[in-house]
């Protein structure tokens, strides 16, 4: 649905006049679509210091009350992989480091296995807070946060973008398919070649699909070089 006040703010834009958001007039839990757009504009102009700063300032959701800090991502902010997850845990909300503890440990194999590691890939996630007890993103949260994700795919712009899970590969395309079915193919984000692949935490339990994800990296390294050619 496509809320009368964004229609007329989309109006407002359209002719070049500026609609003065107050920054934390907009309540995401009303209107998701008002509160993507509103984060949309204050970080379209951000650089990469910017925009980290506005992530560890935002009360754009509920989350922003019980998270200890933001987790904006790490690695090299002009990298080729981009590599995409859900949200942080409790260790990832203690450190400020996304993928940390075991399944950070399974995702730098994965990388390993194809030559990369931490330093030269930037790691991101669809939420930059921990939804408590580790929780699915709600679709709220998920449309708030939005906005910084893109612009760090934009401020990055890598040749490749890994989304490990489901939470991440449903947000990212849109859909809501389940991750056997988005796998072993490739997406488009943006323009940005895009690889589905299983979460390094399900990894840890079910180790006999290792060889799926090994395609999958397979896959993502073919179409990341066809980017560079
Ligand atoms: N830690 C993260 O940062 N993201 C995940 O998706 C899982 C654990």
């Amino acid at each position: 649905m496509i809320h009368p006040e964004h229609h007329r703010r989309a109006y407002l834009k359209a002719m070049g006049i500026d609609v003065w958001v107050p920054r934390d007039a907009v309540d995401p839990a009303v209107d998701p679509a008002i509160a993507a757009d509103a984060v949309a504009e204050s970080a379209e102009d951000l650089d990469i210091d910017g925009l980290r700063s506005a992530v560890a300032a935002c009360t754009r959701c509920e989350l922003a009350k019980t998270r200890t800090q933001t987790v904006f991502g790490i690695g090299n902010a002009k990298a080729d992989w981009m590599i995409i997850g859900e949200a942080p845990g409790a260790e990832e909300d203690r450190r400020g480091e996304p993928f940390v503890g075991r399944a950070g440990a399974m995702l730098d194999e994965m990388l390993r296995s194809i030559g990369l590691n931490r330093q030269n890939v930037f790691i991101a996630n669809i939420l930059k807070c921990r939804p408590p007890n580790n929780r699915d993103p709600k679709p709220t949260e998920a449309a708030a946060c939005r906005a910084y994700l893109e612009r760090q795919i934009e401020l990055v712009q890598p040749r490749i973008i890994l989304a490990v899970g489901k939470i991440a590969a449903q947000n990212l395309l849109g859909c809501s398919d389940p991750v056997g079915q988005m796998r072993a193919r490739p997406h488009e984000l943006n323009g940005i070649p895009l690889v589905v692949t299983y979460h390094p935490a399900y990894l840890l339990r079910s180790p006999g699909d290792k060889r799926k994800v090994w395609s999958d990296l397979c896959l993502a390294v073919k179409l990341a070089a066809e980017t560079a050619a």
